[in-house]
């Protein structure tokens, strides 16, 4: 078995992993650059198949549903067998008619936590694992007796931490080769620790208690870990959370119990429709979704009486209809992303807007990454025979922390 990263040995993004054995191939991810300016210019990995056809090219895998390793995944051929969670699948589905350059892939088999899928010579062992990114999944491949471990993008500090100790205490066993994430490094000293989920949620709590009128909280709706929380927070201060008809889609196409969303049963959370939402779901056809939100509407003329009673996942485009209807007097804006997304675009100009009209505006908010520290715990329990970098912007500090590390560049192959 061969491996090669395609890109990803030196950023965060574009991740892409080609992976071959017995002349057939297999793709993991085929993610879009953070720098891409956008998808037409944004070049596709030097693969074959990818354009042309070439029955060697089994299958493209999603490790979960995050751009930077899908993105590029709608310059292919539409006839490459597509593999992902079937949660992630149903995520992007729901996702796609809501934000640009959505994309609604046609998956031909799932990943399953734990079961083995097999794809021409390739055995792979998907492990369902916590991330930001819904139904996110580590991944064993195994050819010719040889044994790989992509880990995806992971971290122990979430929702679903208890994931990350089941691998920890029972670890892929006899690895040649892991290419292990690094977002974290550069970003977080060696021996700190983000933030967990829960401690977050205590902070919105503190945060919601101190807030007069609406707590509006800008998070993506994507990040089911991070709606559960201020949901679990909102719940604790007595507000209803307030989501819009993409939160509501996302939030359904989970499926899974423990999600809150607005169907039946669930209490505080109610969906407001914003004006140019109305719209443009019109415009697509799509109106009548808004029929299965009934009993949980929000109306306009309710928003300022409700202000106090509740907290809004909200982007900055909506400020508009809160102000139309009079609710923003006593507002608070809690940034619940990462700090990069402030430098420019939308969220600098979110940022500018509270500024100059006087609503506080704050950061809550904690990585979809692994610490250094736990990265490091992964890294000694799987103990491969190689420890390669990928998903990092400083894989110098590879060595430094972990062993048997090496060092690669993108398009380089290498021997399992
Ligand atoms: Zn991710
Ligand atoms: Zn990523």
């Amino acid at each position: 078995m061969r491996v090669c990263i395609q890109r990803g040995t030196r950023e965060i993004g574009g991740t892409c992993v080609e992976v071959e054995s017995a002349g057939a191939r297999i793709l993991l991810d085929l993610g879009l650059p953070l720098d891409a300016e956008d998808l037409t210019s944004a070049p596709l990995p030097p693969i074959s198949g990818l354009t042309e056809p070439d029955p060697s090219l089994v299958a493209i895998i999603l490790s979960h549903g995050h751009r930077d390793h899908w993105g590029l995944l709608p310059k292919a051929r539409v006839d490459i067998p597509i593999v992902m969670g079937r949660a992630g699948e149903r995520i992007m589905r729901a996702a796609a008619d809501f934000v640009p350059g959505g994309f609604a892939p046609t998956v031909s088999h799932h990943l399953e936590n734990g079961k083995l899928l097999t794809l021409g010579p390739f055995s792979i062992t998907p492990y369902l694992v916590d991330h930001s990114g819904f139904d996110a999944y580590a991944l064993v491949v195994e050819a010719g007796g040889r044994r790989v471990f992509y880990s995806g993008d992971l971290r122990a500090h979430g929702r679903k931490s208890k994931l990350f100790e089941r691998m920890i205490a029972n670890p892929p066993s006899h690895i040649d080769v892991m290419l292990m994430e690094g977002s974290s490094l550069g970003r977080l000293p060696d021996d700190a620790e983000f933030e967990t989920e829960d401690q977050l949620e205590g902070a919105f709590v503190e945060r919601f208690k101190a807030t007069v009128g609406m707590a509006l909280v800008a998070c993506s709706a994507q990040n089911i870990d991070r709606v559960v929380t201020v949901y679990r927070a909102a719940k604790r201060t007595g507000r209803t959370l307030i989501v819009d008809a993409y939160a509501a889609e996302v939030l359904k196409a989970t499926a899974y119990d423990s999600i809150p969303k607005p169907v039946q049963g669930w209490p505080n959370i109610a969906v407001f429709i914003p004006q140019s939402q109305r719209v443009s779901l019109k415009l697509k056809g799509i109106a009548p979704i808004v029929d299965s939100y009934r009993g949980f509407r929000v109306w306009p003329e309710q928003l300022a009486e409700q202000a106090s009673r509740s907290v809004m996942l909200f982007r900055g485009w909506m400020l508009k209809d809160i102000e139309r209807a009079g609710a923003l007097v006593g507002a608070r804006v809690f940034w619940s992303q990462w700090d990069g997304y402030l430098h420019d675009g939308a969220g600098k100009m979110l940022k500018e807007v509270c500024l100059a009209r006087g609503i506080p505006f704050e950061s809550i908010h904690t990585s979809g990454h692994a610490s250094p520290g736990d990265l490091k715990r992964l890294a000694v329990a799987v103990a491969p025979k190689r420890l390669i970098p990928i998903h990092t912007f400083e894989r110098h500090r590879f060595p430094d922390l972990f062993d048997n590390v090496t060092l690669v560049d993108d398009g380089q192959w290498i021997e399992v």
